[in-house]
Formats: C-alpha cells, sequence, structure tokens
C-alpha cells in the first residue's frame, strides 16, 4: 500500500482549495476569488483502503507578512514544507511564470515536486507550451501535469501519478476519516466565506469566525457563532439595514454546513467588535490562528 503527506503549494488564487475540493469531493476548503481566503493549513485524507492514503494539505497563498495574521499564515506554509513527501506547486496557467519561479525556487524544496498547471480552460493563447517550456529544465519540477480544477479536467491522471510518487506504508489516519480537523473549524469556515462572497472591500480581510457553541440534539445540530470585526462600522455593514446581510449570511452557510453535517441546523450569528484583533496574539489564537 502506498500512504504520505502531499502539500499543495503556490501564489493566491492558483487553485489550490478548488483542487484539494475536486480530489476529496468534499468542500474542505473555502474558495473565492478574492485572494488570501485560506488562513489555515488545512488536511485531508483521499483513502482507496488497501491502495492509498494520501494526506493532502492545503496552505494559503505565499505572500508577504504585513500583519501577524500574514505571518501565522506563512508559519503554516513553512509547516507544510516539512513534512512533505510529495509538494505540489500549483501555477495558474495566465500567471506571470518568472514570478511563480521565484517563490518555488525561494521554497528550497528538499522533497520531490510535481509541477501542476492549472486553469488551463482558460489558458490564453501559447500559455501552456510557453510554460512547459519554461519549467522543464528547472531543478525543482520532475514532472508537469496539467489539469483544470474547477472543471475536473485531468484529475486522474494527475492522482496516478501522486500515487506512483508517494512511499510504501501504511495509513496513518483512520480510513473513515476525511480530515484532521473538527466540524467546528469547518462550520466556522463555511460561515466565512460567505462573508467573503456577500462582501466587497476590506470586510472580508477584517473578519473571523468563532463558533461559540456547536451542540448535537439528536435531531438537530444547534451552533452559535460570533463574526469579529475590527470596527462598529463594519459591524453595521455586516448585520445590513434591517438585518437583511446577516441573515443571507446565516441562510447560505446553514445550506452548506447542513451539506457537510447530513443533518438540519439551527445557527445563531452576532457580530462582535475587536478592534485590530489581527496583531493580537491572544485573539489570534481564540480564533485559531495559531
Ligand atoms: P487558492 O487561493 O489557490 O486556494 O485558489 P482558489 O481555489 O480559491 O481559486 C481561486 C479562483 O480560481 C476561484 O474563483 C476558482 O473558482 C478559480 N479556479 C480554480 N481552478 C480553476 C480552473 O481550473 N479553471 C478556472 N477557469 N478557474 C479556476
Ligand atoms: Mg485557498
Amino acid at each position: 500500500m502506498k500512504a504520505g503527506f502531499v502539500n499543495i503549494f503556490g501564489k493566491p488564487n492558483a487553485g489550490k482549495s478548488t483542487l484539494l475540493n475536486a480530489l476529496i469531493g468534499e468542500k474542505m476548503a473555502i474558495v473565492s476569488p478574492k485572494v488570501q481566503t485560506t488562513r489555515h493549513r488545512i488536511k485531508a485524507f483521499l483513502n482507496k483502503p488497501g491502495e492509498y492514503q494520501i494526506i493532502f494539505s492545503d496552505t494559503p497563498g505565499i505572500i508577504d507578512p504585513k500583519y501577524k495574521l500574514h505571518q501565522k499564515m506563512m508559519d503554516s506554509v513553512k509547516g507544510a514544507l516539512e513534512d512533505a513527501d510529495l509538494a505540489l506547486l500549483m501555477v495558474d496557467a495566465n500567471d506571470n511564470f518568472e514570478e511563480c519561479d521565484a517563490i518555488f525556487a525561494a521554497l528550497k524544496l528538499k522533497v520531490p515536486a510535481l509541477l501542476i498547471l492549472n486553469k488551463i480552460d482558460i489558458a490564453g493563447n501559447g500559455k501552456i507550451a510557453e510554460a512547459e517550456a519554461f519549467f522543464a529544465n528547472k531543478s525543482y519540477c520532475k514532472q508537469l501535469v496539467k489539469i483544470g480544477a474547477l472543471q475536473k479536467l485531468h484529475l486522474n491522471k494527475l492522482l496516478a501519478v501522486i500515487v506512483s510518487m508517494l512511499p510504501e506504508g501504511l495509513p496513518f489516519y483512520n480510513e473513515d476519516d476525511l480530515s484532521d480537523l473538527p466540524t467546528r473549524f469547518f462550520v466556522s469556515e463555511m460561515i466565512r466565506e460567505k462573508i467573503y462572497e456577500l462582501f466587497a472591500d476590506e470586510i472580508p480581510y477584517h473578519s473571523a469566525v468563532l463558533v461559540n457553541e456547536y451542540k448535537d440534539k439528536g435531531n438537530i445540530i444547534k451552533i452559535q457563532a460570533d463574526i469579529i470585526v475590527h470596527r462598529e462600522t463594519q459591524k453595521a455593514i455586516i448585520i445590513g439595514e434591517k438585518g437583511t446581510m446577516i441573515r443571507q449570511i446565516g441562510i447560505q452557510a446553514r445550506k452548506d454546513i447542513e451539506a457537510f453535517v447530513q443533518k438540519k441546523i439551527f445557527l445563531e450569528l452576532f457580530v462582535k467588535v475587536r478592534p485590530k484583533w489581527r496583531d493580537n496574539d491572544l485573539q489570534l489564537k481564540e480564533y485559531g490562528y495559531q
């Protein structure tokens, strides 16, 4: 049997979270067109009993840290560098390849890597051939695989290549589990995703979500969560006129959470103001950014 850790790296928006979800077949990582949606390292398991267990890690996109929150995000990237058996280096086919190369070279990878060229469905003229020529002789690029994560293009081929590069071994985790993270974590992420979808400008980047209560009452799960923002003005925007916006967040998040936990839920949301939480160690810890 094959078993190992496969970590996905790349610039923000390359499609790392989309690939993870497509491979696992469940919504594990939240996705949005905005950069820096992913703040945590998310591990998700792909099991084929008797054949393989792949432990995928999605990581936040690689950026220069501007806040303590960013530093914690980059720490999680560094952690993912150390325990991988295989690295997936993801490039958006329309991106600037020199910039991607600079980032991958700076990772100083010590493990084998696969270059993944994503978004081939919308790749501009000649970009795919250009990428193949550009990355062919890079030392970190053992092989290049072209995919379209969103439309699930060539994912079976990618999976076969990944499995062929994994070490022999027994499963590390229970083969019934999908992740090492608790359901609460996925609940808070699904609420956070709706904030990315519904609000513009700085609001998503100034928000965090904290699940205070998660009680399984048999036929229904009761969840209470706080949305944390920096300022009173942001709180007013999140709530919206007569509560219209927060109701929207609730309605949309509830759909996703119910699909994920396979049960009816009752979701109660409050908005709290915590100035400068992104630079406060205690608050970062409380909101799950260790
Ligand atoms: P991440 O920051 O690397 O995790 O990127 P996301 O997975 O959040 O994806 C960023 C954006 O790219 C989202 O709007 C995705 O829907 C989009 N995207 C991801 N993969 C593809 C793809 O194969 N084709 C196209 N056209 N869009 C994609
Ligand atoms: Mg992501």
